[in-house]
């Protein structure tokens, strides 16, 4: 636990330290940072709650027996494409008017920056974390260095989507999210809303018409939500 807070707040440097670099926007980092100190205290102890119940849904084994000998790298890869084509329906999902409430505190950050997107809701973790439990046979005999990998890389990735940098890569664009990618989804302008949904990867997006090519880009980008909404509903996500 302690080496993954480590870890966490290494990375997060090195993000402060690229946001400090080549920043894309200017961030009032005193006016929002506690805010979300507060949203991780948040997203640590739900995600302590949700594991309690994810981990014990019985998800049956249904990796063929002829790739149970694949090696690890193989099953990662595996494990990668389905929980990420999951992660894309869910996010799809939440964008629907029944289930946004859940996923509405995620979109009120008005400044991007790396620790902008912590702020998720019980709900929004759970149905999330459903998608890794449904990937999970896919890793069956898998080697144990996988899973910490995978944890430290999830936490990781959340957090890279919303560094505040100029930086940008159309090519690793065509396979993976980067943050300029990700930026369009939590614009306000309703010509990106139910845009760049994909999580990992950008070819979800492109199958399914969700696809905004950030070269296309004009102008600035703002954020945050068009409705105003009570604080502790945003919280609890109702
Ligand atoms: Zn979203
Ligand atoms: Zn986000």
């Amino acid at each position: 636990m302690l080496n993954s807070y480590l870890l966490f707040w290494s990375i997060g440097m090195l993000f402060f330290a690229a946001e400090w670099l080549k920043p894309a926007r200017p961030i009032a980092y005193r006016a929002v940072f506690w805010r979300d100190l507060f949203a991780l205290g948040v997203y640590n102890l739900s995600f302590l709650l949700v594991v309690q119940v994810t981990d014990r849904i019985p998800v049956p084994q249904y990796l063929p027996v002829a790739l149970y000998n694949l090696p690890t790298a193989g099953k990662l890869l595996l494990f990668y494409i389905v929980e990420d084509f999951g992660l894309y329906w869910v996010h799809r999902l939440m964008h629907t008017s029944l289930v946004w409430p859940v996923h509405r505190w995620h979109h009120s950050p008005t400044s991007l920056y790396w620790l902008a997107g912590i702020r998720a809701t019980i709900p929004h973790i759970a149905l999330f974390n459903l998608t890794y439990v449904a990937a999970l046979p896919l890793l069956h005999d898998a080697s144990a260095w996988a899973f910490p990998v995978i944890m430290m890389e999830h936490i990781a990735r959340n957090n890279w989507m919303h560094v505040n940098v100029t930086w940008k890569s159309s090519w690793l664009e065509w396979v993976f999210v980067t943050p300029r990618y990700h930026h369009i989804h939590h614009s306000s302008d309703p010509a990106h809303q139910m845009k760049n949904l994909g999580a990992l990867l950008t070819i979800w997006d492109r199958v399914f018409d969700t696809y905004y090519n950030p070269d296309d880009l004009t102008g600035e980008l703002k954020f945050g939500l068009s409705e105003r909404v009570n604080p502790v509903r945003l919280v609890i996500g109702v």
